[in-house]
């Protein structure tokens, strides 16, 4: 029996490897690599995870699920020099009450053993889906891929509810877009990770600082969401100039500003009240980080419940 994946981040990692003793999965992206959200972009010998810069893990079964990559260390705990940063103010230090982790050399690599008995089939966006409960063909760019027993999306809702048109009763969530600023800078700060008060900043990352980054000095600064939904429609160039602006006055010096990245579902603003969908009739089903307000512990969480329920239609 083979299921369709859709989406290769967190949520459909959690799918792809939960159900890896009892089907046959195949992964579908629309991305060149896996990650989704947890995202990081290279640039001569700089880099930037300029997706969730890290994550952390409250519940047992996360912390279950990320044992085996921190084991093998591709998952690090960081513990930054973090510090309010107000406009005029010293920054002074502030120090974590529970883990936080980043993943090593970037972000998703730890992701990957995830998908190792599942077909990954990269650089394909899923665009209708035809067929009938338990014979489901995925469409994507004039091709078609099938029959698939069930298919399972792990992509943001609206984009879920496009690809299954009027075939499922899906639930509703909200998301806020955020901005994100790249750039270089002369000279790293003495923190790593701060929480700007009285800017159009939100979080700044001195991302060079995380263990294991090969990178001259770098900074991910994030956009308050508000001020990125009043911008969502703002040229690159503009946005950036203003960021730049905004970091430079915080930091008190120049930066070097190598691209700007508009994340349309940064966040979940309101999540559903249901961790997951699931039509077992239909042999349909959804979930991501919607299902929960914790970013990516909520993504796994989502999957996890999902895959609980389908094994029970599965046996
Ligand atoms: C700037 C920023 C900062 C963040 N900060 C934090 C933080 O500090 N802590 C935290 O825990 N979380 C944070 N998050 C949120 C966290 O990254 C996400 O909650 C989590 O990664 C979501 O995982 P997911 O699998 O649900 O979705 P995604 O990672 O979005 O995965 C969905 C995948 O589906 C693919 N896809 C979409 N449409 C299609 C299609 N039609 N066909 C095929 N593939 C498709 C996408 O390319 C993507 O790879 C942050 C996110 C951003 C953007």
């Amino acid at each position: 029996m083979t299921i369709a994946i859709i989406g290769a981040g967190v949520a459909g990692a959690t799918c792809a490897h939960t159900l890896r003793d009892q089907v046959d999965c195949r992964v579908f992206e629309k991305s060149r690599g896996i990650g989704g959200r947890l995202a990081t972009r290279r640039h001569e010998d700089a880099e930037w995870d300029h997706g969730a810069p890290y994550f952390t893990a409250r519940s047992k079964v996360f912390q279950a699920f990320l044992q085996p990559a921190i084991a093998s260390g591709q998952l690090q705990t960081w513990i930054p020099r973090q510090t309010p940063l107000e406009f005029g103010q010293p920054a002074y230090k502030r120090s974590w009450f529970e883990p936080h982790y980043i993943g090593v050399p970037t972000m998703k690599d730890w992701l990957k053993p995830r998908f190792d008995r599942a077909r990954l089939t990269l650089n394909t966006q899923i665009d209708g889906i035809t067929g009938q409960s338990g014979a489901w063909f995925l469409h994507a760019n004039g091709h078609r891929f099938g029959p698939f027993k069930w298919v399972i999306s792990t992509v943001p809702l609206d984009q879920s509810q496009a690809i299954f048109q009027r075939l499922a009763e899906m639930p509703h969530a909200e998301y806020l877009c955020q901005w994100a600023l790249l750039a270089r800078l002369e000279q790293a700060p003495s923190w790593s990770l701060a929480l700007a008060k009285d800017s159009i900043i939100e979080r700044l990352t001195i991302n060079s600082s995380k263990p294991e980054r090969a990178s001259p000095p770098t900074l991910v600064a994030t956009a308050q969401p508000a001020w990125s939904r009043d911008q969502f429609d703002q040229p690159h160039e503009a946005i950036k100039a203003k960021m730049q602006a905004a970091v430079e006055s915080l930091l008190d010096q120049r930066v070097n500003p190598h691209a700007v990245h508009r994340w349309r579902y940064a966040k979940v603003l309101q999540p559903h009240t249901e961790r997951f969908w699931l039509e077992g009739s239909q042999q349909l089903g959804g979930c991501g980080d919607w299902g929960g307000n914790e970013g990516v512990e909520a993504a796994f969480l989502s999957a996890k419940a999902l895959t609980d329920q389908l094994q029970t239609h599965l046996r």
